[in-house]
């Protein structure tokens, strides 16, 4: 069994994957080729963004966002301290103060609370300019945007959504990429929809910060004269390559992957309902389900499955084992643990099970019986 199964996925999509490939090595246009623009007009439509920029990776698009809106030394910005790295270095990169934010248990994404005393708190000290809110869709869940915005506009501050692992996701009729004042995704193989190698993308609403955005993608180059650099950017585009293979799964996670994955996630949770904690989607939320993963009773339980579940064959994964404010990289600054006691909870008890649209009914049932004898 398979934790994502990209072969499979392949083998359903290689006629058009292959044929994409094929067109753009005879193009020869490697670099910005035409797939490549049309990718972002297909992203830009789907996701209900004006505009959609992409780039090299969802750490650059995270870095190009705050760039953008010319974020610094002086500034704090906030980010969910449960999720991948780049959700929270991303401020570092730029010489800003990140701060981290407590999650909630149920939805693992930022906890509303936990956000409004982390900027009280710097408002307080005054030694940083509350900034920007990064809120993370992690596992694929929007995070609670009606809350954070509104906490956002109250402080005169951004919020960046953070769908790297959310591409598909919606709350509502809103998909993700459209909340906050501007959006990022991943491309990542392994994330909802994923290339053969890296890629991102940055969705905005305006064209200002669409050409902006373009400049910072190569190293600020004018807009009508490239040889006059404007701005200190960065090199970060996407392959077109790699455009090509994207237009084809963009069709196939609308079409059928993300009913696919629901009806996966369903499976899971009426069967492991009782057993484990399992995700909490609330009314009107639209999980990609990046990840599906439950709570156990604690890190000894959790531990103690992962092992049961390695020696009949089946792959899990701990997302994540510790949290931002606990990586060596900011060991110098002061988060102590009693700010974090969710984040430091879903460390010791969570734990990913196999997940992608192509799990059949039988592997399903393998990963839940095998947890309910456990
Ligand atoms: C994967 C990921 C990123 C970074 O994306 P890359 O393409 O790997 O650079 C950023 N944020 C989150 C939440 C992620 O899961």
């Amino acid at each position: 069994m398979q934790f994502h199964d990209l072969e499979a996925q392949y083998q359903a999509l290689k006629a058009e994957i292959d044929a994409g490939m094929a067109e753009v090595v005879r193009g020869g246009r490697f670099i910005l080729g035409p797939q490549v623009a049309l990718l972002e007009e297909r992203l830009s439509k789907d996701v209900g963004r004006a505009y959609c920029v992409t780039c090299g990776n969802g750490t650059d698009a995270l870095v190009l966002a705050l760039m953008m809106w010319g974020i610094g030394p002086g500034d704090a910005v906030f980010a969910p301290d449960f999720t991948y790295f780049a959700s929270a270095g991303c401020a570092s990169t730029v010489g800003a103060e990140l701060v981290p934010v407590d999650i909630d248990l149920a939805t693992f994404n930022m906890s509303p609370d936990a956000l409004e005393s982390a900027i009280a708190r710097v408002e307080a000290e005054g030694r940083f300019k509350p900034r920007v809110v990064i809120a993370v869709d992690l596992f694929g869940q929007p995070a609670c945007y009606t809350r954070i915005e509104a906490i956002a506009k109250a402080h005169g501050m951004l919020v960046l959504e953070d769908a790297a692992q959310g591409y598909g996701g919606a709350v509502g009729s809103r998909n993700a990429c459209s909340f906050g004042d501007a959006a990022i995704t991943s491309f990542f193989p392994a994330k909802p929809l994923g290339c053969y190698g890296d890629g991102g993308a940055v969705f905005v609403d305006g064209a200002r910060q669409d050409a902006l955005l373009r400049s910072l993608r190569a190293n600020g180059r004018g807009e009508t004269d490239k040889y006059d650099n404007q701005r200190i950017g960065m090199n970060s585009r996407l392959d077109t390559l790699q455009a090509a293979v994207l237009l084809p799964k963009l069709d196939a996670l609308r079409r059928y992957e993300l009913k696919a994955l629901n009806q996966a996630a369903q499976k899971y949770t009426q069967a492991l309902a009782g057993y484990v904690q399992t995700p909490s989607v609330p009314a009107g939320y639209t999980s990609s389900w990046a990840q599906y993963s439950i709570l156990l009773e604690n890190r000894a339980r959790r531990d103690g499955a992962q092992r049961y579940l390695k020696e009949r064959g089946i792959p899990s994964m701990v997302y994540y084992p510790r949290g931002i404010h606990q990586q060596t990289a900011y060991a110098g600054k002061h988060f102590p643990d009693e700010w974090y006691p969710n984040t430091i909870e879903a460390c010791a008890r969570i734990l990913a099970l196999p997940m992608h649209p192509y799990l059949m009914d039988a592997d399903i049932s393998g990963v839940t019986e095998a947890l309910k004898d456990y």
